[in-house]
């Protein structure tokens, strides 16, 4: 909630259009108690009095009336009756979507088809003819508003409730046993509220505005009663003449609509959760760079990739998560690297802060450099990113599913790969396409490439993932865990594939995992991360066999091995800390079974050279 009013009151015009709205709200509510003539009383000697003459401050119109007394009872009226209509369009739009969108099948035809049909009319002619089936007067105008309003609720939520009708957490609710009517009020309602008052406060101006037309046309509210709408229908015939009679109400309406839809808007932008999320801001093209210091400078290597001491951290409001803290790390061509970690060791930040593609905000890069062949990356122009990315580095990530578009078939998304960065024609696009599903030994590829992604399996997704990671021949691809989410066989396959592919193909694989037993089969080298830096690294054998950091040897004494016989497997105790409060010193200190006050004391630098530990007391000795 805080966090509600935090977003709002950034929002300037939003804030300006709640002060205009309160001022009048205070006004209609103090209305009552001020010392206002009857709005009703005509005075025909009175006609037509100018703004501040005779103590009327607001003139009077064509019966003498006083404006300033039938504006605030006016406004007052107009006010309730666009409030109510929109609750009532709400509250029976919502209820009618929530059924059809749960219920679907059957229920959902027949109720959505009735709304069609409601929807088939010109919005503003159904409320004539409501109005007129029921007669002229303020509470069918209301109706009639309401009603031509319901359809935009109903199929509004209606969209959402379908897509979570059938989330899991939906489905355990019906596993444990609850009612459709306790679902839909405990699961469903919660998650659709947001949409319904957003779609609220961003229409209440126009039912005020709707309801205040009736009322022009004579067809709300009944003279002598005053509402907006009919103060300006009845000035009318006095545009020339008495201009102020129409522009009193008319100024009224313009600063009611006005500061509603600002405030609305506000709202809009404070409740949803896509814009809350990033701060009410869009994600850069790029991720923001802030280097304090001169990157370090370039290094003779034959590195494809090498980053140098790079610094990404997440700055979320006063918190700072530095969740990556100086990554060093090289990749020669043609090897295979491994990044090893826990779950939120900063794998994939360091992977995405390559290319620039960490969200910003919150992300920020604070240091250090990546070169690819010798040229930093980082802070480089959006053009030249752009056109790196895809193109020279690619990226296999965890879930193909979520990675492919599942509305595009196989081969247009092979093909647009290609094409973005490449001037080829479709056909040679096409053809190209076909290969690379060869390449990743894809049965059948001149049919496959027109199935669309929900049509193929998790490891021929990932497989068409890898060749579109292929479709530019890059130098390196960073592949973000992407066996994670497939059974072991076809892990092994996809393994092989990628192992293959780089022998062949002599492109540089950055290998992110949480498995040791994977990085056995596919890397050269490997570097451990824990609590975003690189604690050791070796090559493959190395590390596996002669682990020197305790973090690397408890790790790798989790995994079971085939054969081995019966071996106890050791969780690590303790969790990883968070990276917004990380330990002085050894972050994995706390969980260390060898840890001495020294750990904590100070700063523990990566010694040594190929063969690297971030420890005061290996269990190997690497120099
Ligand atoms: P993993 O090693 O599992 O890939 P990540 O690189 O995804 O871990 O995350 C590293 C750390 O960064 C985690 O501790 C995570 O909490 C933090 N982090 C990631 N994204 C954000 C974010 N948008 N805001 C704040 N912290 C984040
Ligand atoms: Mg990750």
């Amino acid at each position: 909630m805080s966090t509600f009013i935090k977003l709002l009151a950034r929002n300037r015009l939003a804030i300006f259009g709640a002060a205009v709205l309160g001022v009048i709200i205070l006004l209609i509510v103090v209305t009552p108690l001020l010392p206002l003539p009857d709005p009703d009383a005509t005075a025909t000697a009175d006609r037509f009095k100018r703004p501040f003459s005779d103590g009327f401050i607001l003139g009077t119109d064509h019966l003498g009336r006083d404006l300033l007394s039938r504006l605030l009872w006016g406004t007052q009226l107009s006010l309730a009756v666009g409030l109510a209509a929109a609750l009532i369009a709400g509250t029976v739009g919502a209820a009618i979507g929530i059924v059809a969108g749960y219920f679907g099948g059957r229920i959902d035809n027949v109720i959505m088809r009735a709304i069609d049909m409601l929807m088939a009319f010109p919005y503003i002619l159904l409320a004539l003819a409501i109005v007129a089936a029921l007669g002229p007067g303020l509470l069918n105008a209301l109706y009639a508003v309401a009603a031509v309003n319901i359809p935009f609720f109903a199929r509004n939520v209606r969209g959402v409730t379908v897509s979570i009708a059938h989330k899991e957490f939906v489905d355990a609710a019906r596993l444990s046993g609850m009612g459709h009517i306790r679902i839909l009020t405990t699961e469903i309602l919660p998650n659709v509220l947001p949409v319904v008052i957003i779609a609220m406060s961003t229409t209440i101006g126009w039912m005020i505005l709707e309801t205040a037309g009736l009322s022009f046309l004579g067809l709300g509210s009944q003279p002598p009663q005053a509402d907006l709408g009919s103060m300006l229908g009845e000035a009318r015939a006095a545009l020339i003449t008495a201009p102020h009679t129409s522009i009193v109400p008319g100024m009224m309406i313009l600063l009611i609509v006005m500061s509603v839809n600002l405030l609305g808007d506000g709202v809009r932008d404070a409740l949803d959760p896509r814009l809350r999320s990033g701060a009410l801001s869009r994600p850069m093209a790029a991720t923001l760079v802030r280097r304090d210091e001169t990157p370090p400078e370039e290094a003779e290597t034959e590195a494809v990739l090498s980053l140098e001491n790079l610094q990404t951290r997440f700055e979320v409001g006063s918190r700072i998560y530095r969740a990556v803290g100086g990554v060093s790390l090289a990749i020669n061509p043609g090897e295979c690297v491994g990044l090893i970690g826990e779950s939120g060791s900063g794998k994939s930040v360091t992977a995405l802060s390559v290319m620039g593609l960490v969200a910003s905000p919150p992300g920020i890069i604070t240091g250090g450099a990546v070169r690819l062949n010798g040229q930093d990356l980082i802070g480089a122009p959006y053009r030249r990113l752009r056109a790196l990315r895809g193109d020279r580095v690619a990226y296999i990530f965890q879930d193909p599913l979520s990675t492919l578009h599942p509305l595009y078939r196989v081969g247009d998304q092979l093909t647009e790969a290609i094409r973005v960065h490449h001037r080829i024609s479709r056909d040679a696009a096409h053809e190209r396409a076909v290969k690379l599903l060869e390449d990743v030994r894809i049965p059948n590829a001149r049919a496959r490439i027109r199935s669309y992604p929900h049509e193929l399996s998790g490891g021929m997704r990932q497989r068409v993932a890898i060749a579109m990671a292929l479709a530019n021949e890059p130098e390196v691809i960073i592949a973000d865990e992407p066996t994670t989410a497939l059974d072991v066989t076809v892990q092994a396959q996809i393994l092989k594939l990628l192992d293959d592919l780089r022998r062949d193909r002599g492109v540089s694989i950055l290998f992110i995992t949480h498995d040791f037993g994977v990085v056995g089969q596919l890397c050269d080298r490997v570097a451990v991360m824990y609590a975003g830096r690189i604690v050791e690294e070796g090559t493959t054998a190395e590390v596996l066999d002669a682990p020197a950091h305790p973090y690397t040897k408890r790790l790798i004494a989790c995994v079971p091995e085939l054969g081995a016989g019966r071996r106890e497997l050791h969780a690590i105790p303790g969790l990883p800390p968070a990276v917004d409060q990380l330990p002085h010193g050894c972050a994995f200190a706390p969980r260390c079974h060898k840890a001495t006050g020294l750990c904590a004391t100070s700063e523990i630098e990566l010694t040594g050279t190929g063969r690297k530990v971030r420890c005061i007391l290996p269990e190997e000795d690497v120099a």
